[in-house]
């Protein structure tokens, strides 16, 4: 007998996690794998970032801290919502996390009750469906594909929205997919939304700096969603700082309230040291993380010359995040050396067999045409890792 809860009984391995795993075991059988699964920057902690830490540490920053985290810190946050995002959040309405992921399980604890629908726009990130199911939530998926470069249209949600409808969560920069949405289609949504003044948004901008073409957007800021938007962020991704688990959130009080009250029976608040790092990574000029976001750039153009030499690979262009999310659908049905291809899942584990390529299925995030090949490699390995796909293909 099974003596697990059924919470944890119904919920699915991170996808990601798992083809790590999986990849991890081939390599200890000696095999060479090329691991394009994870969504991890592959770059060092600045070091000014590291000197933060260490002064923390030296100046005994060892006690709890507030729960929703050290006033300094937030303040910076403010700035930064302020500077980056043209946003005005009051102390009282950001809230520090252990990691942007713990910012959205705290929201979706906090908002959720028995059956609340949340319109989830597929592909979205792959712990999304989890975290609501979680909190009691039902998970609605808007499947969006390649023609409208993985965006939601105004439509798609008008039509999604039921009496039951509580919240919408989407990225951009997209985990999976890299689509960025520009302000026109943010008013697009807005426009819908305003119709229906009890739903709620999380805005999740983690990935806001990885965009190659500029001009992020934040919803919070159209007409009408600032009250009703938390806007997600953290360092994991912009400042290569995932181990050290900082996310914050900026919304209304009131929701900053409940996910303080929930947090303080959950975690008591973030690592202290990683918070005062997080201050001098917020109050740092965005000049000091250029050069990545250039290597970014340079990779996905290198990623997509080399696999739109591949016949049967449908590209979409990924404005930001460190993601391509290839339609490849038309391998369905055929065999491959031997190995029959029925679905996304199959050509992941083909790629990973076959190539020795760990990529990850696009069912982990509700799109079964797409595989997520992440760049976040050396541009040797990515070099590598597609002449090995084009050559089992
Ligand atoms: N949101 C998105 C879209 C992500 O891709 C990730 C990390 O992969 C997170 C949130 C979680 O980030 P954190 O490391 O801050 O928990």
């Amino acid at each position: 007998k099974n003596h697990l809860s059924d919470r944890i009984n119904s919920m699915s391995t991170s996808a990601t996690l798992a083809m790590a795993a999986k990849a991890r075991e081939l390599k200890n059988e000696g095999k060479d794998i090329i691991g394009l699964s994870l969504g991890e920057p592959d770059f060092n902690i600045p070091d000014f970032i590291k000197e933060a830490a260490k002064e923390a540490i030296d100046q005994n920053y060892s006690s709890y801290s507030p729960v929703d985290g050290y006033a300094d810190l937030k303040q910076a946050i403010a700035n930064k919502f302020k500077r980056d995002n043209g946003l005005t959040y009051g102390l009282n309405q950001i809230v520090v996390s252990t990691g942007a992921k713990q910012s959205l399980a705290n929201i979706a604890m906090v908002m959720l009750n028995d059956g609340d629908e949340v319109i989830l726009p597929a592909p979205y990130w792959v712990s999304y469906s989890d975290i609501v199911k979680l909190a009691q939530g039902v998970p609605v998926e808007v499947p969006t594909s390649i023609d409208t470069d993985f965006k939601m249209t105004p439509e798609q949600l008008e039509k999604a929205i039921t009496p039951k409808t509580k919240m919408m969560w989407f990225s951009s920069p997209c985990n999976p997919s890299g689509s960025v949405y520009n302000k026109e289609e943010l008013e697009g949504l807005a426009k819908v939304l305003r119709k229906h003044p009890n739903i709620f948004v999380v805005s999740d901008e983690i990935y806001e700096h990885i965009n190659f073409r500029g001009g992020h957007v934040s919803i919070a800021n159209i007409e009408g969603m600032y009250d009703r938007t938390i806007t997600v962020n953290g360092v994991s991704k912009a400042f290569a700082m995932t181990g050290w688990r900082i996310g914050y959130i900026g919304g209304p009080e009131w929701i900053a309230k409940a996910c303080t009250k929930f947090q303080g029976q959950i975690t008591s608040g973030a690592n202290s040291i990683a918070q005062r790092a997080t201050i001098a990574a917020l109050n740092a000029p965005i000049s000091s993380i250029k050069f990545m976001i250039d290597e970014f750039h340079k990779r996905r153009d290198l990623v997509l010359e080399l696999l739109g030499e591949i016949k049967g690979f449908n590209l979409n262009v990924p404005e930001g995040a460190f993601y391509v999310f290839p339609d490849i659908s038309s391998f369905f049905g055929k065999t491959l050396n031997g190995t029959l291809i029925n679905n996304a899942s199959d050509f992941a584990l083909y790629l990973l067999e076959k190539a020795n390529v760990a990529t990850v299925t696009g069912e982990a995030f509700g799109n079964d045409n797409c595989i997520r090949i992440s760049y976040a490699a050396s541009e040797k390995e990515l070099r590598e890792a597609m002449a090995r796909i084009k050559a089992v293909l």
